[in-house]
């Protein structure tokens, strides 16, 4: 018997049928004799549709009640696949997030969880029930509801495998598992069987829908093991799990792409020590995350700064830049949302030598032009004009030698 936590993303519970097809999966996990907590996601495209509805009334909605309005989804979720297991004669109890004990901290619409209680779980399973536990929400201290960010509903699945010291945590998508590139992109994508940590992280964070990033480091940090498996097949999908010898033998692990970022330039700002502070600190202290960044020496004594964020804090970016040039003075602020970042990951890159040579090389090939880059030590990321990404992740893919028909790759 194991004890399995197991999370079903929005497009497998988006109707009544799919409902009863992951209830039925659920029922065959328990009927095996395992114990079952369930973590659900709001059905189809829910969040989206509450965002819109919120922001049809005004374009900045006050966050607190955005996260009010935005934990219903996964409520609904929750009630239903309890209604259908118990329809199946399978018994079960769904609970919010709040219910469970999932504190967070008090940033709304980004939470961080701080901790997660498990003895209402652990009473249910005990009684024999299938836990169903609403995902992407929780409490703070003051009991007001909070949410954890898109995608957070993995980072509760993940936290509450923690919490319970699960044998796995199983992701159920409606993909077949972590692909070395978006297979509706990329033809000849391969599945990959065994990823490490540090790589699915990179390629969540590079862009990569498959799993959310916070969720990853989680796992890693209380080294749960996590299967990204299909919802709809039986089959295996790809293990996430620490890393081993043979994974820095390949070295390349995917490509991945991100159209969901912005570039703003500070043009022409005065090219001495504090400059960049004054900047950072005010988009920090605004909550605003900046991925890249880059200064160019200008002229004159004077430099430009860019930088990217994610379009979704695009418009408060650039309220806090127009607050910082009051200081700044800069000759200009110049902003493109038309920008997408690739990035190629694989813990081989450590090991093997001239990796960003030929990406760079792939994309001059393409015809592609490289606006920025930067590095860590298993990622090399380039911000292109988004029009190029499809060029750009298929010569990219097909360089490294990541297409279907190649042997030896890691798998
Ligand atoms: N429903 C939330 C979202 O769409 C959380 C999740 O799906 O994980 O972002
Ligand atoms: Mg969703």
């Amino acid at each position: 018997m194991a004890l399995i936590v197991q999370k079903y993303g929005g497009s497998s519970v988006a109707d009544a049928e799919k409902m009863l097809s992951v209830a039925r999966r659920v029922a065959k996990n328990r009927r095996e004799g395992n114990e079952v907590v369930v973590v659900v996601s709001a059905p189809g495209d829910t969040t989206d549709e509450l965002i819109a509805k919120a922001q049809q009334i005004t374009d900045s909605p006050d966050e607190r009640e955005m996260d009010v309005l935005l934990a219903t989804g996964e409520q609904q979720s929750i009630a239903l696949l309890s209604i259908a297991l118990k329809s199946l004669g399978c018994d079960a109890i769904s609970f919010t997030g709040p219910q469970v004990g999932i504190v967070t901290d008090d940033v709304h619409t980004k939470a961080r969880i701080v901790r997660v209680g498990d003895s209402k779980i652990r009473s249910a399973l005990n009684l024999g029930k299938v836990v169903i536990v609403a995902g992407f929400q929780g409490e703070n201290k003051e009991h007001e509801i909070t949410t954890l960010g898109r995608g957070g509903s993995d980072l509760t699945a993940v936290a509450i495998a923690a919490a319970l010291k699960a044998d796995v945590c199983e992701f159920y998508k409606d993909v077949d598992g972590v692909f070395t590139a978006n297979p509706s992109m990329v033809k000849d994508a391969k599945k990959i069987t065994f990823i490490s940590y540090d790589e699915m992280l990179e390629m969540a964070s590079a862009g990569a829908q498959v799993l959310n990033a916070r969720s990853v480091e989680f796992a890693k940090n209380f080294g749960i093991k996590i299967h990204v498996r299909p919802t709809f097949n039986e089959k295996e999908g790809t293990i996430v799990m620490q890393e081993t010898k043979a994974m820095e033998k390949v070295v390349i692990s995917g490509v991945t792409y991100n159209k969901n970022e912005a570039k703003i330039t500070v043009r022409g700002v005065p090219d001495r020590p504090g400059i960049a502070s004054i900047l950072f600190s005010k988009l920090g202290k605004a909550g605003i995350n900046v991925d890249m960044i880059i200064q160019n020496i200008g002229e004159k004594g004077h430099s430009d700064v860019s930088f990217t964020v994610d379009k979704s804090e695009f418009k408060k970016a650039m309220k806090v830049v127009g607050e910082a040039s009051k200081t700044l003075k800069p000759a200009g602020i110049l902003s493109d949302e038309g920008i997408a970042k690739v990035s190629v990951v694989g813990v081989g890159m450590r090991s093997h030598s001239g990796v960003a040579a030929n990406m760079f090389k792939a994309l001059a090939e393409a015809g592609v032009n490289i606006e920025m880059i930067s590095t860590s030590e298993i990622k090399i990321s380039v911000v292109i004009d988004e029009k190029d990404v499809t060029k750009a992740v298929a010569a990219i893919h097909k360089k490294f030698n990541l297409g279907k028909k190649v042997s030896g790759v890691r798998g």
